[in-house]
Parts: structure tokens; C-alpha cells; sequence
């Protein structure tokens, strides 16, 4: 079963008309997607997301949820039902960076919307100044729960502290078998990370769990590396990993080392997902990796190409793979053409680079022959 890419929302837009069927027909694929509004550059992202998908042909039909700080304190738990609401109907949505004040509205999301897993591909950009000389090009899935991070700990006397670390088998067969799938679909190898030989009872219910899911996909390549050592070996060799799953905490390590050897911690964008019972993506929530930027809100200067990394990867989760695949190709190929905002060291505005996008996308989508670019 390929989990992650069943869902299909797709529906046809309304119609204030009386539409004829062979009309009906043609009409452009409409989609429902939730836009969870945040603080900072978030309403310039907004507004270049929306001018990129002014240039798609697929209709996507946002549903604005105001989760910027002031209304988070105005309105409190309504907004965060209101925002569960919305992403359980839509089941896709995408998420702009947002403040943590009293709360962490992705910590309370996660627990709401109940996802579990995290995927995060890493490329190097040619062309993005980086201190790392070779190519990499990795998707790390994390189990988005557990490990160390979800006890607190407590001390233990004066001079101690313990806390617990904790590892359940369905997140981690949710988020295998989103590997798995991953894998195959683009014919890529699973490597599965953690210290199963030091910590046995939970890595090696980790790892217990990933040779079951692997053992589904007999065609997909598995390797079972320590974690210590995937990280040497990752600097050493890129190129032989392709697909990391690994534990919670772990891949928040790898994934912020990963971005540091890109040299592009501002422009990494994630997929947070939740699955049904039959581990089918129940619902995705799609955000980039850097924050609020406050120092530079409201000035045209944020960069997108997270945002735009971020709604490809949407598109891809909604089986629209050739306009994903032109979203992140066109964006990719201008920040390598010199095509930049000021944080890459070019001279483009928010708008400009969105402008930009846009163009490419719509020219790399005409029927027709190939542009030369
Ligand atoms: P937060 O508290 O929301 O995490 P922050 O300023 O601590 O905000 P980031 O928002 O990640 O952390 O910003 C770190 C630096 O990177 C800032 O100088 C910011 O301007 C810059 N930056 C982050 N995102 C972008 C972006 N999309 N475009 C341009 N610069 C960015």
C-alpha cells in the first residue's frame, strides 16, 4: 500500500454558472488547502505563495487560519480548534513561522493533529554558498514523538536527574513504511539509524520494527547503520545515503548538521504527518525551517524558496508530481542561475523572486516544446 500518496483531495471547483459536462471535464483539478498564518515574514510568504499559485493549473483554494500571536492571545484555544478543524477537513495545510510565547503552536498542533512523523529532505543548491564541497541529497523521516524529548526528566536528589526515553511501535511503523514508500517510489535505499546496541530495549525495538516494515518491501535496499557513525560516514560519503529514518531527537541532529553541510539552515522545508489506522496519511501540514525573521518583517526582503519547497512537497502529497516537481525545479534552478534575495547575496525582493517563479513555473507547464533556458 502506498501510504503516503493515497490521499487524493481532489475536487471540482464550484460552479456559480450551470457548466456543461464536456466543460466540466476540462476544468482545472481544485484542491482544499489550510493556511495557517503566522507572525513575522509570514504574511509576505503568504502573499508570494498565493502569487505562485495564481501560475499553477491546479486551483488551490486556501482557507486562511489567523495563528498570529495577537489572535493566538485574543482568541486562545478556539483559534487551535478552529486550525484542527480546518487541517482535518482540508487534510493538507501549509504552516508560516510562527512565534512561541506562552505556547509552541507546532508542539500544540503535533499534539492535536496527532503527527507523527517528520520528513525533511536536504539538497545541497549549487550555487548556495556552502563550507561542505561535495553533493548531498537526503531525505531524513524522524519519528516526531518520543525518544528523550517527550519526559521532561526530573532530578534525582541533589547532584542527579533521570528521564525516560520512549519508543512505540506504531510511530515507528508509520514512519518506516512512509520511508519505504518514499524509497520506492523514487528508487532510493533506507538506511535506519540509532544505538540499538547500546540502548537495547528501545533502538532495538526501533530497529526490530523497521526490519519487519523492510522485509515488506523486498525490493527497496536496507542498511542498518549506528547512529554515531552515520554522521562521520554522512561527511565522508553523501552520496551513499539517500533515505534516513531514524529516532526523534536523532533527527533533529541530523537534520540541522545536514542543513549546515547544505549550507541552507534558512531554506529547508518539512512535511509533519499524521496517519489513519490503515497508516494512510490522515492529514499533512507542510512549513519551512526558519522562523519568524523579525528583523527583516515587513521590508520585502524574506526569501520564499523554503515557502515554495514547502508547497511543492504539498503537491507532490496531493499526487500533482509534475507541478511539484516544476515548483521546486524552477525555484531551485534561479537561486543556482544567480536569481536571489539578499540573504543568498542577491539583490530580489520577496515579490521579484515569487514574480520570478511564477514565470518559470507557467513556462516549464506550457504544452509545447522545452524552453530554452
Ligand atoms: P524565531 O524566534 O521566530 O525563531 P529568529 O530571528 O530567532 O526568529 P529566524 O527567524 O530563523 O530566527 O531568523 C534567523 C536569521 O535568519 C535572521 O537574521 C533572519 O532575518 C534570517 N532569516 C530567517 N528566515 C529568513 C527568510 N525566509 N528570508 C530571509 N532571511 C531569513
Amino acid at each position: 500500500m502506498d501510504a503516503p500518496f493515497k490521499i487524493i483531495v481532489r475536487r471540482r471547483p464550484e460552479a456559480t454558472t450551470p457548466v456543461a459536462p464536456e466543460d466540466f471535464a476540462t476544468m482545472p483539478p481544485s484542491y482544499q488547502v489550510t493556511e495557517l498564518l503566522g507572525d513575522g515574514i509570514g504574511a509576505e510568504l503568504s502573499r508570494a505563495v498565493h502569487a505562485l499559485a495564481d501560475a499553477l493549473p491546479v486551483r488551490l483554494e486556501f482557507r486562511a487560519v489567523d495563528l498570529t500571536l495577537e489572535n493566538r492571545r485574543a482568541r486562545g484555544k478556539a483559534v487551535y480548534d478552529e486550525a484542527v478543524e480546518a487541517v482535518t477537513g482540508s487534510i493538507v495545510a501549509l504552516k508560516y513561522p510562527t512565534i512561541t510565547a506562552e505556547e509552541s503552536p507546532n508542539a500544540v498542533l503535533r499534539r492535536r493533529l496527532d503527527l507523527s512523523v517528520i520528513h525533511r529532505p536536504v539538497t545541497t543548491i549549487p550555487g548556495v554558498p556552502s563550507n561542505f564541497r561535495r553533493e548531498l541529497d537526503l531525505d531524513i523521516v524522524r519519528i516526531a514523538t518520543g525518544g528523550t524529548y517527550d519526559d521532561p526528566g526530573r532530578p534525582i536528589g541533589d547532584d542527579g536527574a533521570v528521564s525516560l526515553r520512549i519508543v512505540e511501535r506504531r510511530p515507528v511503523r508509520e514512519a518506516a513504511r512512509y520511508a519505504f514508500n518514499l524509497a520506492r517510489r523514487s528508487g532510493k535505499r533506507v538506511t535506519s539509524a540509532s544505538k540499538y546496541t547500546i540502548q537495547q530495549a528501545t533502538d532495538g525495538l526501533f530497529e526490530a520494527v523497521a526490519k519487519e516494515v523492510a522485509i515488506q518491501y523486498p525490493e527497496v535496499p536496507h542498511g542498518v547503520e549506528l547512529f554515531d557513525a552515520l554522521l562521520g560516514k554522512v561527511i565522508m560519503n553523501p552520496e551513499k545515503f539517500q533515505v534516513v529514518l531514524t529516532l526523534n531527537e536523532y533527527g533533529d541532529f541530523l537534520s540541522d548538521m545536514a542543513c549546515g553541510l547544505a549550507g541552507s539552515l534558512g531554506i529547508g522545508a518539512s512535511a509533519n504527518l499524521a496517519f489513519d489506522k490503515a497508516e494512510v496519511v490522515r492529514v499533512a501540514m507542510f512549513d519551512a525551517a526558519h522562523g519568524t525573521a523579525p528583523d527583516i518583517a515587513g521590508q520585502n526582503k524574506a526569501n520564499p524558496t523554503a515557502i515554495f519547497l514547502a508547497l511543492a512537497m504539498l503537491l507532490t502529497q496531493l499526487g500533482e508530481t509534475a507541478v511539484a516537481g516544476a515548483v521546486r525545479g524552477a525555484t531551485l534552478d534561479l537561486l543556482r542561475d544567480g536569481i536571489r534575495t539578499g540573504d543568498l547575496g542577491g539583490s530580489e525582493s520577496t515579490e521579484s523572486f515569487a514574480a520570478a517563479v511564477a514565470a518559470e513555473v507557467g513556462r516549464r507547464l506550457t504544452p509545447g516544446p522545452a524552453p530554452a533556458r
